[in-house]
């Protein structure tokens, strides 16, 4: 008898990618896949999540093999990068076995790139592993070099455990980039030392606006730094040049003569991104999100699951990708109370 597995790898084999890459309503080429592989994490940082969270019960979650057989399903209409993410996807039971067998897409080519955003926690433990899948990049989340303010800022976490795990990525030979929110009050003096402490690691690092997705104990308004003032700010101390590097995501990215390194800016409030959106978002009860910040979505579960066939699932995802959004509409205010949408950012993946 066959497991779930070899079917997957039976229909992976029998359907070549497709050669037309998905397009949305705008032209835009959707080429990029995030799965938030669980909503749970070992942190409770406080713009993600609020101290008391309610998580989907377990038995909600699709299996791995689900999962699996999703993003073989986007990899065949012509998806080329993956990043599983979360919540804190390392805390997911079991989670280097869809890492391992997603590494086959890589071997056939048929993926360009398997990475992973975490917030370092498990890392010292999987390095070699994610290395031996094909994970050659990833991000890791970090929002400041101070132990008590780590503490602070992710209420659980223990911010010798993420340095643990960043040396270990790099021994498992993995490139490392640092992604930080950019907090008002909270980080904002930190922001340069970081900067020389990732590039005096080879490691790049891209800060990014807070968003309004979900409820949280504090007020938006309270956290949001406008990237635009961090980046006057930077280059009192260092040359901005634009770089024209890519990493498929929404960062743009400048390069500093003074720390010979790359510093991202993910702007979705002070510079919109989305007329060079290609990605789309899965969550792991198999809901697809087409944008970020919009509540429309499609279910892939039902179709997944009433057939072993792929093509009603197929049939979805194309009719999903037919009414992507043009973008988000996101606005943080002392007068805007509610969050643009109510799911948090752990639920759709960041
Ligand atoms: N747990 C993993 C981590 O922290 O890297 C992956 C999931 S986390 C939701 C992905 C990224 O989203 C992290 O870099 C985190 O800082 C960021 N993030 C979470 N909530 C956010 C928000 N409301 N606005 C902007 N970024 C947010
Ligand atoms: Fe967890 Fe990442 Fe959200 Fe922090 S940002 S609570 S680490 S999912």
């Amino acid at each position: 008898m066959s497991g779930p597995r070899d079917k997957t790898e039976r229909q992976a084999a029998m359907v070549p990618p497709s050669s037309t890459p998905m397009i949305d309503p705008f032209g835009r080429s959707i080429s990029y896949l995030r799965v938030s592989v669980t909503d749970r994490c070992d942190f409770r940082c406080v713009y993600c999540m609020s101290e008391n969270m309610t998580f989907l019960p377990k038995g909600d979650l699709l299996s791995l093999e689900e999962l699996d057989r999703l993003c073989s399903a986007f990899i065949r209409r012509g998806v080329r990068k993956l990043r599983l993410t979360g919540g804190e996807p390392l805390v997911r039971r079991d989670i280097m076995t869809l890492f391992r067998n997603l590494g086959r897409h890589l071997e056939s080519g048929a993926l360009e790139e398997l990475t992973v955003t975490t917030n370092g926690s498990q890392l010292a433990r999987f390095a070699d592993e994610l290395a031996a899948c094909g994970v050659r990049r990833i991000n890791v989340s970090l929002d400041t070099l101070d132990a008590a303010k780590f503490r602070q800022i992710t209420r659980w976490g223990a911010l010798g455990k993420v340095l643990e795990g960043i040396d270990a990525a790099q021994r498992a030979g993995l490139k490392v980039k640092i992604n930080a929110v950019a907090l008002k009050d909270f980080n904002e003096e930190e922001l340069l030392p970081m900067i020389r402490w990732a590039h005096g690691r080879d490691m790049d690092i891209t800060f990014i606006e807070v968003m309004p997705l979900g409820e949280i104990d504090g007020q938006r308004a309270d956290q949001y730094l406008p990237l635009s003032e961090v980046r006057a700010r930077l280059s009192q101390a260092l040359t901005l040049e634009g770089s024209s590097h890519r990493t498929g995501g929404p960062a743009r990215y400048f390069s500093s003569a003074e720390t010979g390194g790359r510093i991202g800016f993910i702007t979705p409030l002070t510079h919109n991104f989305c007329e060079s959106c290609n990605r789309v978002r899965l969550t792991c009860t198999g809901t697809l999100y087409m944008c970020l910040g919009q509540e429309d979505a499609a279910d892939l579960r039902k179709p997944l699951r009433a057939s072993e066939s792929d093509e009603a699932l197929m049939e979805a995802i194309d009719r999903a990708i037919a009414r992507k959004p043009k973008g988000h509409d996101f606005v943080i205010d002392r007068t805007t109370r509610q969050p643009a949408v109510g799911r948090h950012m752990s639920v759709t993946g960041g």
